[in-house]
């Protein structure tokens, strides 16, 4: 089957050939066959397609959100309106929370992108804090010159509803400059989670996947190509199901360290 869209990206196998030298998503190169004797054999040079380039994760929410209600509460400025620092995020049926999901796929994407030789910016350092609020996490990335940055979210739908939805900024100014990378960073990243994880696209949520958003800081505040991805329905058993593997945490990591290659070679 065709693996590539177009001339202009670099193709499917090559972007897993990079992965593979970076060691990265073992099940993901299994099931599509690229040999590792000749990924080992590539240059050193690219083995790190993202030298020299700062990436920006957001893992969404905190570990510890849920014991500050008064600080989730107090009013920010989210670029539009006043909204809430934060939330608790959502978990799904049996208990396992949103900020662990987005702190575990974060974890795993950080460690991809430094192998693939980027520098990270992450908006908080582990998963037993609170906070930032939204706009300051939003700041800390502006502040970085990020390169590209991603939101990681799970969402919480209808019970019967499945699947992941990229949600993309709307001008509103500050991010004017953004929008129209942004919605192309979002299709890569929405084919490579088509590609290379068992997420379906979100069938209660958007228009096949996408969402536009003038409503969220991190999208209303960014200063550069930003969006903010629902991986999938944690109130969805078959999702939730998904969500909780750390192997599946690592196979939508890899797609997301998979769209950033795409997005930052692109020529
Ligand atoms: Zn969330």
């Amino acid at each position: 089957m065709g693996l590539d869209h177009g001339a202009s990206r670099p193709g499917s196998r090559r972007v897993l050939a990079w992965l593979a030298a970076a060691g990265l998503a073992l099940a993901l190169l299994a099931a599509t066959g690229v040999a590792a004797a000749s990924v080992r054999r590539a240059p050193a040079s690219s083995r790190t397609p993202l030298a020299g380039k700062i990436i920006g994760i957001d893992p969404g929410h905190n570990g510890l959100n849920y014991t500050d209600p008064a600080f989730l509460n107090h009013k920010i400025w989210n670029g539009r309106e006043w909204e809430g620092c934060d939330t608790t995020g959502t978990q799904t049926p049996g208990g396992y929370t949103e900020a662990r999901f987005n702190w575990n796929v974060a974890m795993y994407l950080r460690a991809d992108l430094i192998k693939l030789g980027a520098r990270v910016v992450m908006t908080r350092p582990d998963n037993h804090g609170i906070g930032p609020c939204v706009n300051t996490r939003a700041r800390i990335l502006d502040r970085a010159r990020a390169d590209v940055s991603i939101d990681i979210h799970a969402d919480y739908g209808p019970s019967s509803g499945r699947g992941f939805a990229i949600l993309e900024p709307v001008a509103d100014g500050p991010n004017d400059k953004v929008i129209n990378p942004a919605i192309r960073f979002g299709r890569d990243v929405h084919a490579t989670m088509l590609r290379y994880t068992k997420v379906p696209v979100s069938d209660y949520y958007g228009h096949n996947g996408y969402v536009s958003r003038n409503d969220l800081a991190g999208l209303n505040l960014t200063t550069m190509p930003k969006v903010l991805i629902e991986c999938g329905n944690m109130n969805n058993g078959s999702d939730a199901a998904l969500l909780v593997q750390p192997s599946v945490q690592r196979m939508i990591a890899a797609a997301l360290a998979a769209a950033i290659i795409r997005f930052l070679t692109a020529r």
